[in-house]
């Protein structure tokens, strides 16, 4: 939590200033021994304040990162068209890219490319396994081979 951090840095700082204060203040008259003890305390004070801001700083940087995370996410998101059965890509060429898995994206914003290695319409996740036959796609008509051809048995 970054409050917890500046407060701590502040606290740090708000205590080394008072006894920057303390030994400044010719009101109050402190023996060598008592001003080095408060010089410690100034020293610690200060080195606790500069550890919480590095802490706070690395938070920030971390943030930092997650919204360029998320806005390029965003981003993609705005450029995700769904195309049934599957998402594209546009590009900013306008060209699409893909096709993406539906059940990846939807269900966890994964950009699994789907694979098509006959090139007929079918497409497979290697992901999440599922498959999805687009309009191109054709069912394998199976044709009986006459047995006067010497030959039995199915095949495309
Ligand atoms: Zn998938």
């Amino acid at each position: 939590m970054p409050i917890a951090e500046i407060t701590a840095a502040l606290a740090g700082v708000k205590h080394a200033f008072d006894i920057a204060n303390l030994i400044n203040n010719s009101e109050v008259s402190l023996d060598a021994a008592e001003v080095k003890l408060k010089l410690a305390e100034l020293i610690d004070s200060l080195a606790n304040a500069k550890i919480e801001t590095a802490k706070f700083k690395d938070i920030l940087l971390e943030r930092d990162s997650e919204i360029q995370r998320l806005k390029k996410q965003i981003e993609k998101d705005d450029n995700m068209v769904y195309e049934t059965p599957y998402y594209f890509l546009v590009q900013e060429s306008g060209e699409k890219d893909g096709p993406y898995c539906q059940r990846c994206y939807d269900s966890n914003k994964k950009s699994i490319r789907l694979q098509s290695p006959n090139k007929n319409g079918y497409w497979k996740c290697n992901e999440c396994s599922s498959d999805y036959k687009d309009s191109t796609y054709n069912e394998p008509v199976f044709t009986r081979i006459n047995r006067s051809q010497g030959r039995s048995g199915w095949t495309l």
